[in-house]
């Protein structure tokens, strides 16, 4: 064959090339072949450096960044379908990186999300676990963060995360005997106090890496080398829970030019002379370059190279071939070190290095990548299915405790689906709201069959302990006495009848849209036992609502006492609600008869349950107290009121607009709702940042008011009384006062936001007061600490202010206050929600987002929820039903109103109901409590976990509710005997654990650092640890949480 024209060219090109690269070769001192097998063709790399102390170190540390859920479901992910929206597959990851490390005992690689990796294992053949095994215990793979997935930091709940992490270092414990060191938050936008002081330093991590900050905090940290610092989160438990904190370099990357997943355009390095683009030279001082340029932003000689990016390595050799490389002539050259290593091994040498560190107080809130990205949006996005995780979370506490109570081997049911739903649900992509909508059904789709389980559970552990017919048989005969003491601590007798024996348990999931068959049933004969569950360690006394369809009704508790009671029909908007919904599933109304809710005041026992019975009046003279809607009345100036606070409507607007206390507290409060403008980004005014599923980005900072004809009706009563309020066509509330409360519930529903003028709507309460904040308000970090928010002012930097209202929007999880120093305003939420206070004396919160835009960082649609309806052909926008409280009292009340409000929110009465027959009786145990007869928990204490694990151990956390000098009484030290809880074991046995349950706390190392400018230098934090002399008695300071795994006998 006669070589063209072109093909000579190429040759004769080659031969000149090939001169001048093997002369560069020469010239850089690398013309050998590096050491030869065999054959002279195969190279070796020498990959076995590690840390040189008088050098510059750069620690490669091979990573992938694996979302559990995001442009694809987790399990779309995991097999690699859906390759259309985002080539990834997780297995294929594991596949490759575990044959890589094989290859060559140099190699490191950190693994972190346990969604995956036990998706994975699961498969694998013995010899593959047993190699596995081989590489964690030789240090190459490594799990580092180990929870289920990377959670959340704004929207989650400290609970989840302490349950999602536990989940993943259980199993890492389990099949290798390992304890992760780091925590790997490298993706959440924002960080939280909790993260570094709970999720962080009391897991026992070492250090917490990062790679999102403000990007005005960053460019002045890389100034100061403050990148790393020593964070100590919590005010209450200071240097005793701080941990070495660093932003890393290039995000979560390697630095430019140097990422080798298949399909990068960096080059690779090419040391062949005999080929085209020899580049050994240029690969090798672009290194050095990039090295010396970190090193100028950083402390010590010690730098760490994010060697990975998302769902990078599937295939792995592409990375690896190139480290070794890398490796091997970089320390060659010689002006810098390079080697494989981990986050583990770099916090070592930083520790090892003697260098003092900056100090970090509270948090990474809000973060903004430039100067119009607020990520302030996800706060709110996705509400319902932020209020879903919040009812589940909840839920799965209900369904762990009574596994306990009743033995979770006698179930043949488990809460582990849940528990391992939820876990899956805390990822940054999953509750956080910036996932697709397919993936969003999925979560939710998982939480729901998860749901059923544990439904199912708390049902047939209920009639097991309803009916004595548990494991505990052997105490039943305690368990009568228990409840006859406790009955009798509660004024009346214990049932002793027999019970019914064909008990049929329901709940009602969907009672949030009035929607509930067991008490909707005809009950004539029949009554309808409420089995109230309460998960406290406290006593509770509350009004519970029902719907019913029938008014001419009596309450009655376990011992036949009529109980207070009131009857309201159920108002048009939930009818409507009702209606709309129960279409868009396809369920049958059960009946078109109008429907009420029924109130009764309820008293249950710790950590058990009471029972209730409805009963059909037999004549006319029923007992509930029958409430009217009393229509249109705005013009007369509406009030809600309780025995010590009433709630005023203008007259003119129909909004609310005073409150006054009996102590003679009486404070202006204006609540109206309003809607920002979504910028769309496109306009020349708004520099190409949209408003989206991540950013809130308003147009204007004007929120414009809805509702200038609000129709107001009125419902009075003697246990409830109610304001409603329909301000548009799609926004309405409920604004409720119980007969005992100082404290309003707002009940609101939101949607379907109107779409017909294209724009996009971010949707508003603001409440205000006449109190003096001066640009202070409080917000609380995951559900725990409360943490000092100032307007337009971070305590870290020189704030330039170029998003006035999304740049001071914060995560809002319990609760946001405000305060003159003499008066508290304070709101708790039922969910995860963005809020702030933009003026003085006013707090606002974000109920409900819809947007048209994509915001452009990487979810790629805009976040439109919609429901469908009937054939699914009628999607309108998604209805958001949620609740608040709004409270005004004095300073030295307020934090613990707030604390108690908080965990009663949190975790509300589980209702279970059950339709018997009145010739069957009542139930054998209708009343119950697992705890010592007449105990509960300090008010100042809460039961965070009581679950019981496989080998029949129990898992139990406590919580110091209150931070120091938050309460002048309740910030003491508290004192729990955990005998007291246990009513019916005597405990055997108890180790207390780090949180996350994976080590002796006594075993627990931690590492010291040195820290300028320290003001609180020399302050000793005390810490709680072991028993007091009397038995099994602990006690807890402020914002501890101790974790104890307890044997029963
Ligand atoms: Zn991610």
């Amino acid at each position: 064959m006669i070589a063209s024209m072109d093909q000579m060219r190429v040759r004769e090109f080659s031969t000149w090339f090939l001169l001048v690269s093997t002369f560069a070769a020469f010239s850089f001192g690398w013309s050998e072949r590096i050491s030869c097998d065999i054959q002279c063709d195969v190279r070796i790399y020498n990959t076995s450096s590690g840390p040189v102390a008088d050098k510059l170190n750069v620690h490669l540390v091979p990573h992938t960044h694996d979302d559990v859920g995001w442009l694809k479901t987790v399990d779309q992910y995991f097999v690699g379908s859906n390759n259309s929206i985002q080539v990834a597959a997780v297995q294929y990851i594991l596949d490759s990186v575990i044959s890589a490390l094989q290859a060559d005992p140099n190699r490191k690689f950190i693994y972190v999300e346990q969604a995956f990796f036990q998706r994975w294992w699961r498969q694998q053949t013995s010899t593959t676990k047993k190699a596995v095994r081989k590489l964690v215990d030789r240090g190459q793979l490594e799990f580092i963060n180990g929870g289920w997935c990377m959670h959340d930091e704004a929207s989650t709940h400290y609970i989840d995360m302490i349950d999602q992490t536990t989940l993943g270092h259980r199993y890492i414990k389990e099949q290798f005997g390992k304890v992760p060191r780091i925590g790997w938050q490298i993706d959440p936008f924002g960080h939280s106090a909790v993260q570094a002081y709970l999720l962080g330093a009391e897991v026992g991590f070492d250090a917490v890496f990062f790679a999102r900050a403000d990007y005005q905090d960053v460019l002045q940290r890389r100034k100061d080398r403050t990148m790393e610092a020593i964070w100590r989160g919590s005010k209450s438990l200071g240097s005793s829970a701080q941990i070495f904190a660093g932003i890393l370099a290039n995000h979560y990357e390697p630095p430019d030019g140097f990422s080798f997943d298949i399909g990068s355009s960096n080059p690779p390095v090419q040391d062949d002379s005999e080929l085209f683009d020899y580049n050994l030279e240029e690969r090798v001082n672009l290194f050095v370059q990039r090295a010396q340029e970190q090193a100028k932003e950083f402390r010590t000689n010690h730098l760490m190279w994010t060697m990975g990016d998302d769902f990078a390595y599937e295939y792995a050799h592409t990375w690896f071939k190139q480290l070794d490389k890398l490796v091997h002539y970089v320390n060659k050259d010689g002006r810098v070190n390079a080697f494989y290593s981990t986050p583990s091994l770099y916090v070592d040498m930083k520790e090892a290095s003697n260098e003092t560190w900056p100090l970090k107080l509270d948090d990474y809130f809000p973060y903004a990548d430039s100067e119009n990205g607020y990520w302030t949006g996800y706060f709110t996005s996705r509400p319902a299915l932020k209020g879903y995780v919040r009812k589940l979370s909840a839920y799965l506490q209900v369904a762990r405790q009574l596994e306990l109570i009743v033995g979770r081997k006698d179930l043949g049911l488990s809460s582990d689906s849940l528990e391992e739903a939820l876990a899956v649900l805390q990822h940054h992509d999953g509750v956080s709201g910036t996932e697709q909508q397919h993936v969003a059904s999925d979560y939710t789709k998982r939480l729901f069959l998860a749901s059923v389980e544990s439904e199912s559970l708390i049902n047939a552990a209920l009639a097991q302990l309803i009916t004595g017919k548990s494991r505990l048989a052997g105490y039943v005969g305690r368990l009568q006495m228990v409840t006859n003491e406790i009955s009798n601590n509660y004024g009346h007798q214990a049932i002793k009848e027999t019970g019914s024996s064909s008990m049929n348990f329901q709940q009602c999931p969907l009672s949030n849209i009035s929607y509930c068959p067991p008490s909707e049933a005809d009950l004539t004969g029949k009554s309808l036992a409420v089995i109230a569950y309460n998960p406290l360690g406290w006593e509770r006394k509350e009004t519970v609502r029902i719907t019913v369809s029938d008014y001419k009704l009596d309450v009655f508790d376990s011992s036949g006492n009529l109980v207070p009671s009131q009857i309201i029909p159920v108002s048009q908007t939930s009818t409507k609600l009702r209606e709309r919904h129960l279409r868009s599933i396809q369920k049958p109304i059960v009946s078109d008869e109008p429907l009420f809710e029924l109130l009764f005041e309820c008293s249950t026992p710790p950590l058990g349950y009471s029972t209730y019975y409805v009963k059909p009046s037999q004549n006319d003279s029923y007992s509930a107290e029958h409430s009217l809607i009393e229509e249109n009345i705005q013009s007369h100036g509406a009030h809600a009121k309780s025995n010590s606070v009433q709630f005023t409507f203008s007259s003119s607007t129909g909004l609310l607009e005073r409150l006054k206390r009996k102590d003679g507290v009486e404070v202006s409060l204006e609540q109206s709702f309003c809607w920002y403008n979504a910028s769309d980004g496109n306009t020349e005014e708004t520099r190409g940042q949209a408003s989206g599923a991540y950013v809130f980005r308003p147009n204007t900072s004007s929120c414009f008011a809805l509702g200038y004809n609000v129709t107001t009706s009125s419902v009075k009563g003697s246990l409830v009384e109610e304001v409603h309020q329909q301000l548009t066509s799609w926004v309405s509330q409920v604004v409720r006062v119980f007969k005992d409360s100082e404290n309003a519930e707002v009940e609101f529903t939101v949607g379907p936001i109107p779409f017909e003028d294209q724009l996009g709507k971010e949707i508003v309460t603001k409440l205000s007061t006449d109190l003096e904040s001066n640009g202070v308000f409080y917000t609380d970090s995951n559900g725990r600490d409360f943490i000092k928010r100032v307007r337009d002012y971070r305590s870290d930097w020189e704030l330039e202010v170029h998003e006035e209202i999304a740049g001071n929007y914060y995560p809002v999880n319990s609760g946001i206050f405000l305060s003159d120093n003499s008066t508290d305003f304070s709101i708790l939420v039922d969910r995860s929600i963005g809020g702030s206070s933009i003026s003085d004396g006013e707090l606002e919160l974000m109920v409900h987002r819809r947007l048209l835009h994509d915001d452009g960082k990487g979810v790629a649609e805009a976040l439109n929820e919609t429901t469908c309806l009937d054939d699914s052909s009628t999607c309108e926008g998604l209805v958001v039903r949620g609740t608040f409280l709004i409270d005004v009292r004095p300073v030295n009340e307020s934090a613990f109103w707030r604390r108690n409000l908080i965990q009663r929110k949190l975790f509300p009465l589980q209702l279970v109901f059950s339709v018997v027959n009145d010739e069957d009786g009542q139930f054998n145990i209708s009343e119950y409590s697992a705890m010592e007869i007449g105990y509960q928990l300090p008010p100042n204490v809460a039961l965070v976990t009581l679950q019981e694990l496989h080998d029949s151990s129990v898992l139990l956390r406590l919580a110091h509710l209150f931070e120091i000098h938050e309460d002048d009484l309740w910030s003491n030290v508290a004192v729990v005997n955990l005998q007291n809880i246990f009513a019916n074991h005597k405990i055997k046995k108890v180790e207390e654990l780090s949180l996350s349950a994976n080590q002796k706390k006594s075993e627990m190392k931690v590492k010291q650092w040195q820290i300028e400018n320290d003001d609180m230098e020399g302050v000793r934090y005390i810490r709680s640890s072991g028993f007091l002399e009397d038995g099994y008695q602990i006690e807890l300071r402020p914002m501890e949480i101790r974790t104890f795994s307890v044997t029963l006998e």
